[in-house]
């Protein structure tokens, strides 16, 4: 795996030689194709020459796999967690989970988070190292491979940004893997299918409205004022709550974009009607789709998810203030799979 885009793949053949107009086949090979083998690839004689003469060299182009840890299956068998071992040791987690209609991948894009929310396991677990482009593309070819082992007629279509790490944190790096993943000469994920989930890192998010990002925008919130917030997102005390929803009502304006809103409901925290009418008075004049998420347990976080009368109570006031707003679907709690569950650690099993 490397880390170039069709135009990088273009200088690379051309600076060892190789006419760039073979960059189109190479780049199906890598990408488009379930099984990356090169060596059994019908290219033309230049293209092959100079595959089999880099490989011979070990280019670490083709070399950057992940390996595979582990994989645990839910008891449903619709979501797989791989716990994935990078070259320089890390392990980081990327889950499948399979819906009626679709398979969607969630990725990581570093290696544990910086950002410290206080019920996710992989903030718990601190910040260890940004991922590079080719890591987190890695990812998505690991997933399609498997997809396509357990259902050869699925195509993985969805990508959501929502693994380890904050991927507005590592901004270059994940637009690079993005643009990689969405080329329809290669991996070919539209970009509507792609969703970066954000805790709230506000210049990410003008950023993305200036260079006119067409993927899919999360917002985490959690919290209807800057103390309520703060409690549960760390980052709040950086990016407080006031500037992320006028830079989301920014981006809304210049992309014309909906924003989705995650909103994970802790009982007594962040889940009272109160709460629920000033989350709708805050996002007032925002094309926002609201997501509520039960609270998923994880051993550092004492907090309980709401109940089901207080959670429905909850939507209800955001759906008659005139707001979409909807559950998550559960995938893979009995595999720490769902979010905010991610730790990079596996459960000692072996594949
Ligand atoms: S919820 Fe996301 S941003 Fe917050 S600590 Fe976990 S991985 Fe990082």
């Amino acid at each position: 795996m490397h880390d170039h885009d069709f135009a990088g793949l273009r200088g690379i053949l051309a600076a060892d030689g190789v006419n760039p107009c073979h960059a189109g086949a190479l780049r199906g090979a890598l990408y488009r194709e379930i099984d990356a083998a090169l060596d059994s690839r019908p290219f033309l004689p230049p293209l092959r020459r100079w595959v089999d003469r880099s490989v011979g060299e070990s280019k670490a182009f083709f070399l950057d796999q992940p390996e595979l840890v582990e994989e645990i299956r839910s008891e449903d068998g619709l979501t797989r967690k791989f716990l994935l071992r990078l070259r320089d040791g890390e392990t980081i987690e990327t889950v499948l989970m399979g819906y009626a209609e679709r398979h969607t991948v969630c990725v990581s894009t570093q290696a544990g988070c910086a950002m410290g929310c206080v019920f996710c396991a992989t903030g718990q677990g601190g910040f260890r190292r940004h991922l590079r482009p080719g890591e987190i593309v890695a990812q998505v070819l690991h997933a399609r491979r498997v997809l396509h082992e357990i259902a050869p007629d699925r195509r993985l279509r969805n990508l959501v940004l929502m693994g380890m790490g904050e991927p507005l944190h590592n901004y270059e790096a994940v637009m690079e893997a993005l643009s990689l993943i969405s080329d329809p000469g290669g991996i070919g994920i539209g970009p509507s299918r792609i969703a970066i989930s954000t805790v709230g890192v506000v210049p990410g998010i003008r950023r993305l409205a200036e260079e006119k990002r067409s993927y899919q925008l999360a917002v985490s919130l959690h919290g209807s004022t800057q103390e309520e917030r703060a409690a549960l997102v760390p980052v709040a005390k950086r990016w407080p709550l006031e500037e992320l929803i006028a830079a989301c009502r920014d981006y809304g304006t210049i992309t014309g974009k909906r924003i989705f809103f995650e909103w994970t409901l802790i009982a007594g925290k962040n889940d009272s009607p109160a709460t629920a009418a000033r989350l709708a008075a805050l996002l007032e004049g925002i094309d926002a789709h609201i997501n509520l998420i039960p609270l998923n347990p994880t051993s550092g976080f004492s907090g309980a998810g709401s109940d089901g009368d207080g959670a429905e109570r909850f939507q209800r006031i955001l759906r008659d203030a005139g707001f979409p707003c909807t559950f998550r679907q559960r995938r893979g709690i009995d595999v720490a799979a769902g979010c905010g569950m991610l730790r990079g650690e596996g459960s000692g099993l072996a594949v």
